[in-house]
């Protein structure tokens, strides 16, 4: 009898960026199509599921930039074997950390006429979520096993980057790919 071999289950994230990587993801054009029959694509902007699920792989987009963030990536990391930083702003903080060069009070002043508190210079609620002292790539905050860089990242550098965990096992070691 024919075992049964499981697809690997893959998500991806979006987080504090601005969703070009994803627009890369999606310039896979009719790899998906191939991707979709390697794979089954559990959790993603692109389709309408709620509560993240375990799985094998997790590409995650954006920067660490408030206390949502945190705690989704911490969940993330508890949930998957493999995750990826996906583009220059979940690698390094990019675009996304050229906040951290302002001091969170004016920040949010001039952006979201908010006030933050005087002795914590964080907003105490309202219209954002509560933003961190300062924006972190995604290593800061949890391992990570491989560095996909680009901003974005090519649509060849995300699939070669694919194909490769999933015709591999879990690296050793974090990696840069790329
Ligand atoms: S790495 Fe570039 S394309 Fe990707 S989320 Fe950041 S700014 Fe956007």
């Amino acid at each position: 009898m024919d075992s049964i071999v499981r697809k690997p289950k893959i998500a991806t994230v979006w987080m504090g960026g601005c969703s070009g990587c994803h627009m890369s993801f999606l310039d896979l054009d009719e790899k998906l199509i191939d991707l979709a029959s390697k794979t089954e694509i559990c959790y993603s902007p692109i389709i309408d599921v709620k509560e993240f699920p375990r799985v094998d792989f997790a590409l995650v987009e954006g920067a660490v930039a408030n206390e949502d963030h945190l705690h989704e990536i911490r969940r993330i990391r508890e949930r998957c074997r493999v995750l990826i930083a996906f583009g220059d702003c979940a690698v390094t903080s990019n675009v996304t950390g050229m906040r951290n060069l302002i001091p969170i009070q004016e920040i949010m002043h001039q952006v979201y006429e908010v006030e933050a508190s005087p002795t914590t210079g964080i907003p105490s609620g309202g219209v954002v979520p509560k933003l961190l002292d300062r924006v972190r790539p995604l290593h800061e905050v949890v391992h990570v096993d491989y560095f996909l860089p680009g901003c974005p990242p090519s649509s060849e550098a995300i699939w070669n980057l694919l194909m490769e965990v999933i015709a591999g096992n879990p690296p050793n070691e974090p990696r840069r790919f790329g």
